[in-house]
């Protein structure tokens, strides 16, 4: 299956998309995690794309629709996928349409004032970008990942600005994204406010292998 998961900031859907991929054996591709690992690597591209992310803007539909043709021109995408944060506008979504087969584009559907929440107290592993939260998810080991052992950080993106910027690109980039594909048949929604292992459940029962 070649998956889309769209939703808010906060919805949930990085931890869920790196569940479902390993549930499914498929590569989860984030846009988001390509351009924070281009920063951290101080490439070109994470260069342009710094200012942009840190302010919770969007970066320009050119540079992402190279990068998502590119990796999705690799072997391992050949069983499946989950496109995780693209496409984030509808010029994404037409362009994705020429190099790829979308089978279920998922909405994982929250409101703002959760998201908010959510959001302020999430933290960040610097080495393999997992999320834990402080209050609902957290680490065994304060500032320490559980998976690889990193340093847990918050993300510039999730200081309070640069939330409500985010929210707000959402609400006018990205959300006209769910008719686009509910008139295509390809929507199917699945509400993100239970604790995030539920709504894995949930995800698993739509999709049964
Ligand atoms: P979120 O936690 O908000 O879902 P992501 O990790 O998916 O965030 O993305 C972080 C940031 O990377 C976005 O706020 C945006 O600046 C940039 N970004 C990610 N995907 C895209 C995209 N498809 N188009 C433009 N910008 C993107
Ligand atoms: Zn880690």
């Amino acid at each position: 299956m070649n998956f889309i998961f769209l939703g808010p900031p906060g919805a949930g859907k990085g931890t869920l998309a790196k569940e479902a991929a390993k549930f499914y054996n498929i590569p989860h591709i984030s846009t988001g995690d390509i351009f924070r690992e281009n920063i951290k690597n101080q490439t070109e591209l994470g260069k342009k794309a710094k200012a942009i992310i840190d302010a919770g803007g969007l970066v320009s539909d050119e540079i992402t629709i190279d990068l998502v043709k590119d990796r999705l021109s690799k072997d391992d995408t050949k069983n499946g996928y989950i496109l995780d944060g693209f496409p984030r506008t509808i010029p994404q979504a037409e362009a994705l349409e020429k190099f790829a087969k979308i089978d279920a584009a998922v909405n994982f559907d929250i409101e703002d004032e959760a998201v908010v929440d959510r959001l302020g107290g999430r933290v960040c592993c610097k080495d393999c970008g997992q999320m834990f939260h402080v209050k609902t998810m957290p680490p065994k080991v304060a500032g320490k990942c559980d998976k690889c052992g990193g340093e847990l950080y918050t993300r510039d993106d999730d200081k309070p600005e640069s939330i409500q910027n985010r929210l707000v690109v959402y609400r006018n980039s990205t959300a006209p994204l769910i008719d686009f594909y509910r008139n295509k048949n390809l929507l199917v929604d699945i509400d993100a406010k239970p604790a995030p292992e539920k709504v894995l459940e949930i995800f698993k029962q739509k999709f049964a292998k």
